[in-house]
């Protein structure tokens, strides 16, 4: 291989190599890409570098290429913002080689006010910025079945696509920038609220009597039914695994991005507000770390009942 066909192999940066940046830097190695990979924590890293197209580098800044892409996969916009200093203070100016033909795409979940303020940056630089959030969770990732919700200029998000291909089952561009962050947040609040309501009903009908895994395969052929009783229950609360993937701080961290958009656009949301709440109590309760499924223990545990599937405990 000469140099020049070197440079002309796409090439793609990931910063933030955890439970979702590894499979999507691994996804986008089997993809072909050059992948260049760094994260704060260096043993995540070199995991990820065993793939033969990856390569783990010491510094955010070297996971620039020139016209290239650029994933942020962090868990916070604060995380963010210190990545994205850190970036532009390059004596080097590494990012400003974005400039032509590249573009900087956060696809975590982050703050759409924080997102904007950080587009405006960009834009004094030329350099492209757009949110790509994704659902699906890591299964989603491994396969590279993810829902994209990207904000941003058309232009920036075509820059964008080649990279946005293998990870997504769908990209979806849901509006200018930020659009992205606040319909993911929103996303969350509804998929914590079908969460625990579904706990709220098991462990309400599970007190009368009625057998868990009966109650589940009922509601999942009635109007009821959501993803976490079509998915995450058998998967993740009947196994007692209680290991989703994405852990109930980020959650409550997505839940309380919804609320400041509930009090930014003066919409009176009583409901999401308990919500909130709710999970917040149970990130208190819960040991660090907990999986954002095991909310359904807090419920368990507050209600006195076991949510599993063939034993009814009740002595309703
Ligand atoms: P995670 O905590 O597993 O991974 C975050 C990674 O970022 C860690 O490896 C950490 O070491 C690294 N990191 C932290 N600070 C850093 C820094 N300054 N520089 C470089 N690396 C740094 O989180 P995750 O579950 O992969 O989630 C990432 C983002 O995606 C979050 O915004 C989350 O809300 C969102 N998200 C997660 C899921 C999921 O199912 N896990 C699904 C959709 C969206």
């Amino acid at each position: 291989v000469t140099s020049a066909e070197t440079d002309l192999r796409p090439a793609v940066g990931v910063i933030g190599l955890g439970r979702m940046g590894a499979p999507m830097a691994r996804r986008l190695g089997d993809a072909g890409f050059e992948v260049r990979v760094f994260d704060v924590d260096p043993s995540v890293a070199a995991r990820v570098a065993l793939h033969p197209r990856i390569t783990a580098v010491d510094d955010g800044r070297d996971t620039i290429v020139p016209a290239g892409a650029l994933i942020l996969m962090l868990p916070s916009s604060g995380v963010v913002r210190g990545v994205i200093d850190h970036l532009v203070t390059d004596p080097a100016g590494s990012i400003d080689t974005l400039a032509g033909g590249g573009v900087v795409i956060d696809m975590g979940s982050s703050d759409p006010g924080e997102t904007c303020r950080i587009g405006e940056q960009m834009a004094e630089s030329g350099v492209p910025f757009i949110d790509a959030p994704v659902s699906g969770g890591v299964a989603a990732a491994e396969q590279g079945t993810l829902a994209v919700l990207v904000g941003g200029s058309s232009e920036h998000l075509e820059r964008a696509r080649p990279v946005l291909a293998p990870l997504a089952g769908r990209v979806v561009h849901v509006g200018r920038l930020g659009a992205g962050h606040a319909l993911k947040a929103l996303n969350n609040l509804l998929s914590a609220t079908g969460l625990i309501a579904a706990a709220e009903a098991l462990a309400v009908g599970t007190r009368f009597g009625l057998d868990p895994g009966v109650m589940l395969d009922a509601i999942n052929a009635s109007t009821g039914r959501n993803n976490s009783t079509e998915k995450k229950f058998p998967a993740f609360v009947f196994t007692r695994a209680f290991n989703a993937g994405f852990t109930l701080d980020l959650m409550v961290k997505d839940l309380r991005t919804a609320e400041r958009l509930a009090q930014l656009t003066e919409t009176a949301t009583p409901l999401s507000a308990l919500v909130a709440e709710l999970f917040s109590a149970a990130l208190s309760e819960l040991p660090e770390g907990a999986d954002h499924t095991s909310v359904v223990e807090w419920v368990e545990r507050n209600t006195g009942c076991r949510l599993e599937p063939g034993g009814n405990s009740s002595n309703f």
